[in-house]
């Protein structure tokens, strides 16, 4: 067990990195992080910031020094840098989990080979592959790049009976991909799931998700589905977690399809968007289970207090001034949440916010209100 006290070390410096470094201090660790780019919004919580480069081992090794355990909240970090910082310090989730994850085909072919549903899919890499597999897969479908996607970048879907290959295989860049059936899906939900070196599993209530241009908008918890599916979404997510031999904390996307069936769409081996609402809905945070994880003290309780709604604020709503938030400021049922980023962009994650209420349908109608007062 690391023991309160210990110092906790971080790849990412991002949001995700900012809210677990917030619970770590509260359990009074140290945080150190690690982001290529100064001034990050993991930096401003933390004891020490190191920018440097992942390549680069003598940072690294500083990163190996200063920590007692080290963790990642971006995936894209190369995992030849986890696996450096593995041999010279303790590291969770294990680094052949996050090179699993990050690449698509690696991925599904995991989920395939362990039997775990997921979508149909192929692996392409020129214009004959992906003909071939067209013909395997059928139309409609959606060609993604095998690394480095995310929030829907580097996707393409596919809708015509009689697609043209070459020009598709053309537009798409020529890169490595995987192509997925589409999945009718009547909800995308997400299960958050945490697993300590001595055993315990827990999971935390179901988020329903709706994403707009690929990206998350709105989480509703708990989501509207039956016990019974929520039940198997949830034992499907430790299954993932125990398959994948998890220390630490995995966020499971899952597509709920028209008959009932869940099929995972996505895997994220640490803290994951749609669990922001368990740090002002639950017992217990994503962010401080994800310490608790990694550091081997017991799981906390997941328990939901209440029903809540979870809306992403994006770049979007600067629009050349900063959004108004005294509607959200002044409302008893809703918290704000800034992640301190000096830049507003189109689809950056600026921050979220969190509505209450005794249902979700109401916590729903007045998260949108809200959001259309900024
Ligand atoms: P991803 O980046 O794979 O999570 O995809 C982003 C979003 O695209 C998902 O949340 C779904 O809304 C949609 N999507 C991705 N793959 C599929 C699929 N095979 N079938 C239907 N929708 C999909």
């Amino acid at each position: 067990m690391i023991e309160p006290g210990a110092t906790i070390g971080i790849l990412g410096g991002g949001q995700l990195g900012r809210m677990t470094g917030q619970a770590a201090r509260a359990l009074g660790y140290g945080f150190v992080v690690y982001e290529p780019q100064e001034n990050c919004p993991a930096g401003h919580v933390a004891d020490m910031e190191i920018n440097a480069d992942y390549a680069d081992e003598s940072a690294l090794q500083l990163l190996a020094d200063a920590a007692d355990v080290v963790t990642y909240e971006f995936e894209n970090v190369p995992s030849e840098a986890t696996h450096y910082l593995g041999r010279h310090r303790k590291l969770h989730p294990r680094p052949e989990i996050l090179h699993t994850c990050q690449n698509r085909e690696r991925e599904k072919t995991f989920l395939r080979d362990s039997g775990i549903p997921c979508a149909p899919f192929a692996i392409v890499d020129s214009e004959e592959d992906l003909a071939a597999a067209l013909e395997k897969i059928g139309t409609p479908c959606v060609l993604k790049t095998a690394a480095f996607g995310y929030d829907g970048k580097g996707q393409l879907k596919i809708d015509d009976d009689s697609p043209n290959v070459s020009e598709i295989w053309k537009q798409f860049g020529k890169h490595r991909a995987v192509l997925e059936g589409w999945m009718d899906f009547e909800m995308e939900i997400s299960v958050m799931v945490a697993a300590n070196e001595q055993g315990e599993i827990a999971t935390f209530p179901i988020a329903e998700n709706i994403h707009t241009n690929h990206i998350l908008d709105y989480s509703i918890v708990p989501a509207r589905i039956s016990k019974d599916l929520s039940e198997r979404a949830e034992e499907l997510a430790k299954e993932v977690a125990r398959k994948l031999g998890l220390v630490g904390l995995l966020g499971v996307e899952l597509f709920v399809l028209k008959d009932g069936a869940l099929a995972v769409n996505e895997l994220a081996p640490r803290p994951h968007n749609s669990g922001h609402y368990t740090i002002d809905a639950c017992v217990t945070s994503q962010f401080e289970q994800f310490v608790r994880a990694v550091c081997g003290l017991p799981l906390g309780s997941t328990e939901l207090l209440r029903p809540v709604v979870m809306v992403n604020i994006l770049g979007d709503a600067w629009q050349g001034r900063t959004p108004d938030w005294s509607s959200l400021l002044r409302h008893p049922q809703a918290k704000l949440h800034l992640y301190g980023k000096k830049q507003a962009r189109v689809g950056r994650k600026m921050g979220h916010f969190c509505v209450l209420a005794d249902s979700v349908d109401e916590a729903f109608a007045l998260a949108r209100e809200l959001k259309s007062s900024l």
